[in-house]
């Protein structure tokens, strides 16, 4: 479709100028190539498509910035633990059990979910990685993928030197929608030594790096009682300052973390789903916004959020951070939606490919129906998207021009095929005998 042209008319575009009534979006191939305002647009040129959506408003599609997206096939069999216990206890016992395929299928029925709720980036860490970019290709969404690597089992060196050999093999893959980045899992579940050596790799092959940061008390605690500094503190003493970086979590922050982000700015992917039904806490949100910190907005994986919808992530980081904060005003709602699309993109450092419609970005847009029950009356588009809307609101969604998603069905993934085996794999892993 390179060439190809498309006209997208909708009641209203979301622009970094804000909502433009009645714009149309010309699409050249993959990329947006202009944004007419309401009566400018020439008439499409024939053979063009023109995709007519009505009353549904157009948005930069979803960056997810932190899943792991085959968790979903461990949705709502263990919660209301305590992070740890729930991780050793529960989680790893039944990953333990993942064969191969499992992790293909159980990506797949997390990407319906994403697609379904507007999201067209996703960041994800975990492990087979083939199989989750088999996923992320069949899929026809962008994938941020990084293989969580940790020390425990010895094993880090060796998954270092794979995940560095399938950067070489899959990054830039399926048109360019497949980065890969590496993923040490945590300060916790490696060494500060491998730490330096992952930033080293990640330099020397030209890659971001994803990690989970300061997510509970008991982990900053216990990094400055063996280091002597916070997590984040950690990650300059090793060098990993020094190329993209993207921290999951950052609800557990000190003094001093908050000063160094005055002339460091990590890439931050905030869960709050997550961290909120954990009872991790809460990332002080309005705070790191008004430092510039590029802040994203994560589902993290369905068994620890039990839900992929990025609208509900919306809500939870408002009210998450209002009932922290006891601030009734930040972060307001157009800076929450800004954060869905615009924020991720920076905090991965991709604002020049994705996250806002405007000419030269990838044409990765949802069109979302701000109709019906419990969405009307409309008086304010930002509020009504932000604190009413659910992912059932979302009728189209394409990335690079493609569509994914229209009025229900998936255009990519066979859903029901997905479903019914990723339950079948569900079953065995959390079969106890
Ligand atoms: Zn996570």
């Amino acid at each position: 479709m390179s060439g190809e042209s498309t006209w997208i008319r909708s009641a209203a575009t979301l622009t970094p100028d804000g909502f433009w009534e009645g714009a149309t979006v010309e699409l050249h191939g993959a990329r947006i190539a202009q944004v007419w305002t309401a009566g400018t647009a020439p008439p499409p040129a024939p053979g063009a498509r023109v995709l007519e959506l009505g009353s549904q408003v157009l948005l930069p599609g979803f960056v997810n910035a932190h899943t792991h997206a085959a968790m979903n096939l461990l949705r709502g069999f263990s919660d209301d633990k305590p992070l740890q216990r729930w991780l050793e206890e529960d989680v790893y016992p039944a990953e333990a059990r993942l064969r191969p395929g499992d992790i293909l299928w159980g990506t797949c029925a997390a990407l319906l979910e994403m697609i379904r709720s507007g999201i067209t980036t996703f960041v994800d860490m975990y492990f087979a990685l083939d199989e989750v970019a088999e996923a992320t290709r069949e899929s026809g969404v962008r994938g941020v993928l990084g293989r969580g690597l940790v020390t425990v089992g010895g094993r880090g060196r060796e998954a270092l030197a794979e995940a560095a050999a399938f950067h070489a093999e899959a990054d830039g893959s399926a048109d360019g929608r497949i980065t890969v980045w590496l993923a040490p899992h945590a300060p916790y579940t490696t060494t500060p030594d491998f730490l330096a050596e992952v930033g080293e790799v990640a330099r020397r092959i030209g890659t971001g790096v994803h990690i989970h940061l300061s997510e509970t008390a008991q982990e900053v605690a216990e990094a400055v009682r063996a280091w002597g500094v916070t997590p984040f503190g950690l990650m300059q003493e090793v060098g990993l300052d020094r190329q993209p970086l993207l921290a999951a979590h950052a609800v557990h922050l000190r003094p001093d973390d908050l000063e160094r982000f005055a002339n460091w700015k990590p890439g931050i992917a905030h869960n709050p789903i997550s961290n909120l039904k954990m009872g991790c806490g809460m990332a002080p949100v309005a705070r790191l916004l008004a430092l510039g910190v590029p802040l994203g907005l994560g589902t993290d994986g369905a068994a620890s959020a039990n839900s992929l919808d990025f609208f509900l992530t919306m809500k939870a980081s408002l009210w998450g951070a209002r009932g922290l904060s006891g601030d009734p005003v930040r972060p307001n709602a157009e800076q929450i939606l800004e954060a869905a699309s615009l924020g991720g993109a920076r905090a991965l450092g991709m604002e020049g490919l994705i996250g806002s419609i405007r000419p030269g970005l990838a044409a990765d847009l949802i069109g979302v129906s701000l109709e019906g029950v419990g969405l009307e009356p409309l008086h304010d588009r930002t509020s009504t998207l932000v604190y009413a809307a659910t992912a059932e609101a979302v009728r189209t969604v394409m990335v690079d021009g493609r569509l994914l998603y229209r009025d229900g069905q998936f255009l990519t993934l066979d859903k029901d095929a997905i479903l019914a085996h990723a339950t079948e794999i569900a079953r065995r892993l959390v079969a106890r005998n």
